[in-house]
């Protein structure tokens, strides 16, 4: 059970600027704000962005303009400030630093100078011999003079933690009630890098308790690390937060969701005209009960009634079909005067035409084909002629196979531009062996529904990089669906 806060009520999302603002991201927001609006306390969020290799520049950008048109307005934050800031990791590095060092005096932490090689073996084997951990905790045992003399010779380290080698570490999870793991069951994780940056535990606790957050409420995927966390909390003899992990989101076919299977970002909810409202009660559907079957209910409401032993442990699966019911309602409900505007606001905004304009301005004659031959950058899914598909000479299975490759390729694009889409494509075409025509036709079909349109990677910028991969994985499945004819 979740222990009635004995402190203020201060929680937190911690994203990482890592790719596109992850619908899983809204869902764990609203149960933060629901929790903090619900006992007055306060909601921050912060930039978690020490990973030097996974972050992306424009990444923080639109996570928070995200989370903004979803509705979740947060007290403290690296936009807005308040009184624990820098609310950015990368500018409180200084303070890891100095923190690693104090359980490296308190005799909690250890130098270790093993090399990338050495752990990678080390890894190796001990998975081989189904050992746990990947470590095996070599530099633990080295006096404390050998480990200052070689740090001081200018040896490369890294810090790890010294986990306790017996016994158990409990906490207690709010919905699932003591949870317990054998201590050498748990790696000595690595706090600080030989670059001196701190990895996600170190930052994560230090910066939790220095923010004085009282309740952690986070995904479940987080679980395993929660060990090391509270073991961390107990060194520095720091009071330990209350733990929630929410159940994960789950695709249809209940495994985690992913991109693999249908979009993740929160932007393509946004294009697809879902109401921000409307996302909101569903992502609150997804974990909570209101109770007596009410399923239509605002976030304010929600916030009256909310409690997380509500909340339930099964794999939530994310439907769309429902979403888009509940989409109804809220539409249904908006004066003609709100309509309009959000028409003007989402689908007809200045910017969007101004982007199409250019793109359709020489192939029509006459104003009355315009939304004819531009339909496909206001709509969603498409539906498909099959046999437009179809390159001369080629199979629906190549060619299902053709564009499943293709949208690997266009997964990895950062920043969705005509020049980024064009070189993706054009090192896949070299990497496949594949001639243009057998993956452009499908491609454009695909995306816009038509043979004939304007520039196909043109196109495709306007619509989006979700929208794209939502069309060619239809595109895949319509294809899937033609039944291979005998031979
Ligand atoms: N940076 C982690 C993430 O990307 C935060 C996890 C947590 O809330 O502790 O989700």
């Amino acid at each position: 059970m979740i222990q009635a806060p004995s402190r203020p009520v201060r929680v937190r999302i911690a994203p990482s600027p890592t790719g596109d603002p992850h619908i899983g991201t809204a869902y764990i927001a609203l149960f933060n704000y629901a929790f903090a609006k619900k006992h007055g306390g306060k909601f921050i969020v912060r930039i978690e962005d020490t990973d030097q290799n996974r972050f992306r520049k424009d990444s923080e950008a639109m996570i928070l303009e995200c989370l903004r048109w979803v509705g979740l307005p947060w007290d403290e934050g690296p936009d807005v400030g308040g009184p624990h800031a820098p609310y950015r990791q990368s500018e409180r590095t200084q303070l890891y630093r100095e923190y690693a060092q104090v359980l490296l005096d308190k005799g909690h932490a250890y130098r270790c100078f093993c090399s990338a090689e050495r752990l990678d073996l080390v890894r190796k084997e001990r998975m081989a011999q189904k050992l746990q951990g990947g470590y095996d905790r070599h530099c633990r045992s080295l006096s404390a003079y050998e480990s200052a003399q070689r740090a001081k010779n200018g040896e490369s380290f890294t810090i790890r933690m010294k986990m306790p080698l017996t016994g158990k570490t409990v906490f207690n999870d709010g919905l699932r009630g003591d949870l317990e793991f054998e201590n050498d069951g748990v790696d000595d994780q690595v706090l600080l890098k030989s670059d001196g940056f701190p990895t996600y535990h170190l930052a994560n606790v230090i910066d939790d308790h220095e923010m004085q957050i009282s309740h952690v409420i986070r995904g479940e995927e987080w679980i395993s690390s929660t060990p090391k966390h509270v073991v961390l909390y107990d060194m520095f003899g720091w009071q330990r937060p209350e733990f929630t992990h929410l159940p994960l989101l789950r695709n249809a076919d209940k495994s985690k969701i992913s991109k693999r299977k249908q979009p993740t970002s929160i932007n393509y909810y946004k294009r697809k005209g879902i109401l921000p409202e409307a996302l909101r009660n569903y992502l609150a559907l997804m974990g909570w009960s209101y109770g007596d079957d009410k399923e239509i209910f605002t976030t304010e409401d929600m916030i009256e009634h909310f409690s997380i032993e509500r909340m339930t442990l099964g794999g939530p699966v994310f439907d769309l079909e429902k979403l888009a019911w509940l989409n109804g309602h809220y539409m249904r409900a908006l004066s003609t005067d709100s309509y309009v505007k959000f028409l003007q606001r989402e689908l007809f905004s200045t910017e969007h035409l101004e982007r199409i304009v250019p793109l359709i301005r020489d192939r029509i004659e006459k104003f009355e084909d315009f939304i004819g031959a531009t339909h496909f950058f206001f709509s969603g899914d498409l539906r498909y002629d099959t046999a437009q598909l179809l390159p001369k000479g080629r199979s629906a299975a190549d060619t299902a196979q053709a564009l499943s490759d293709a949208l690997d390729a266009l997964e990895v694009i950062e920043f969705w531009t005509v020049a980024e889409i064009t070189s993706a494509m054009e090192k896949f075409l070299a990497a496949k062996s594949l001639k243009a025509k057998d993956i452009y036709m499908p491609l454009r079909v695909a995306t816009t529904g038509a043979k004939e349109t304007p520039p196909l990677f043109e196109s495709m910028e306007v619509i989006g990089k979700e929208m794209v991969r939502r069309r060619v994985r239809c595109a895949i499945a319509a294809l899937n669906a033609v039944p291979t004819s005998p031979a």
